[in-house]
Formats: structure tokens, sequence, C-alpha cells
């Protein structure tokens, strides 16, 4: 067998974790960059920066072209920074977004502009660019596969639905979000089916991927295994 390098693109440390909504990938691993000293990047808040552009823009989610079209012409840029609350930033052309990316609104269509090849080359390209440079760790849905398929260190994360469900509620709620369970309950389990069917980039666990159901463990739990998997 190939002895796996430990190193990835550019000779950085490189950490893929993906799994599907609410598996505590944002948690987990803002705290496993906080506790190995490396920067951190969402993938996601990109997808949900261009999702809630299109919706200002008043294009329909679904044309793909407009969307590809709308990214190019308003650049989605993501930094990695370490004193920023999540971890990094994230700008559309020269807007900051936050706690707007996480808004209902954009939950409901960030799979459906998600699912465009032609957004998707953009972004992966961005994301490759970033890791191009340092060490990160990015979590997303198709990191392990398509974005840093050479990362040496790459875990799929998951939990039963019921505990995702919670997770994100209780998140929601911290940040004054009051959240109707069964339809938190069915956004999750709708983005889970259009996340894993798309023909692009659908959410699978890379072959060599270590799985973990995080279903009853604790974050700090999550963490120590992931950061003794990267030590090793
Ligand atoms: O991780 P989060 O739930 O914020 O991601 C929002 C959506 O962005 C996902 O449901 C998925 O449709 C999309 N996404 C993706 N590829 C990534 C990260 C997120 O398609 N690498």
């Amino acid at each position: 067998m190939r002895e796996r390098s430990r190193l990835g693109m550019g000779g950085f440390a490189h950490v893929a974790i993906d799994g599907p909504a609410g598996s505590g990938k944002t948690t987990v691993a803002h705290a496993l960059a906080r506790d190995l000293g490396i920067l951190y990047l969402d993938t996601g808040a990109m997808y949900r920066a261009v999702a809630l552009a299109t919706l200002h823009a008043g294009i329909d989610p679904r044309d793909g072209a407009a969307v590809a079209a709308l990214a190019r012409a308003e650049p989605v840029r993501a930094e990695p920074d370490r004193d920023a609350e999540r971890g990094f930033r994230v700008f559309v052309g020269a807007h900051e977004f936050g706690q707007e990316l996480y808004a209902n609104d954009v939950s409901r269509v960030v799979s459906t502009v998600a699912a465009h090849a032609e957004l998707r080359a953009i972004l992966v390209q961005r994301q490759r660019a970033i890791a191009a440079e340092r060490a990160v760790i990015m979590a997303g849905r198709d990191i392990g596969t398509v974005v840093l398929p050479d990362a040496p260190t790459k875990i799929f994360l998951t939990a039963s639905v019921a505990e995702r469900v919670e997770r994100r509620r209780a998140e929601l709620e911290a940040r004054g979000t009051i959240v109707d369970r069964a339809a938190l309950h069915a956004e999750i389990v709708e983005r889970d089916a259009l996340d894993t069917t798309r023909a692009t980039a659908p959410l699978v666990a890379a072959a060599d991927a270590v799985e973990i159901d995080s279903t009853g463990l604790s974050i700090d739990e999550v963490v120590a295994r992931i950061a003794a998997l990267v030590r090793a």
C-alpha cells in the first residue's frame, strides 16, 4: 500500500471535514483549528453568501447561468481570520456578510443554488487557492472528494437526524432565532436529499475518509478524536 503523505497541496497540512447539515462540522472544525493552531474555513458560508446575494438581486435560485454570472460580477471572497468570531470572514464584492448568512430564507434556497455546476467550479477554484497558500481546516460537503482530494486527514462527520435538528435548533435559539422544530426537521431532510442526490459533487464520504458518528458524543470528544488522527 502506498504510504500517504502527511501534507496536502503546496506542502501544507490540510484537514477536510465533510458531513450533512447540523452534523457539528462547523463547531468541531472551529474548535479543532484553535486546538491545532491552524486556520479554518467553512465553505458552506461561501455558498450561503451567493444564495443571499441571489435573493438580494431577485434572481431565481434555479437559474444556474444567472447565479454563476452574479458570482462572477460580485466575487465571493473568504478569508480565514483567527480573530473573527467564526474564524473566517466572508465578503461578496465589498460587502461583508455575517449572521444574515444563517437566516431561514438563505437556508431554504442554498442547496438549490449550490447544485449548479458552473457556480461550484468558481467557488472550488477559490477554495483551492486559499489552501494552496496555507495550512487550513476546511469544512463542507465536497472537500475530501473534490476540493482537496490529497488532504492527508479526511473526516466524514455524521449524526442522527434527530440530533442534528436538535443541535441546529439550540444553535439558532442561542443566536436569538425562534425555531419551529417541525419546519427545521423538514428543512434539514430536504437539504440532505438535495445535497446527496445532485449531479455535481454530491455529499458523499471520500473512500479514504474516517467516518465519525457524533451522535451522543460531546464536541470535545469529537475534537480530541480528530486531533489524534491529525497528529498521528
Ligand atoms: O454547511 P452549511 O449547512 O452552512 O452549508 C449550506 C449549504 O451549502 C449546504 O446545504 C450545501 O447545499 C452547500 N454546500 C456545498 N458544498 C460545500 C459546502 C456547502 O454544496 N462544500
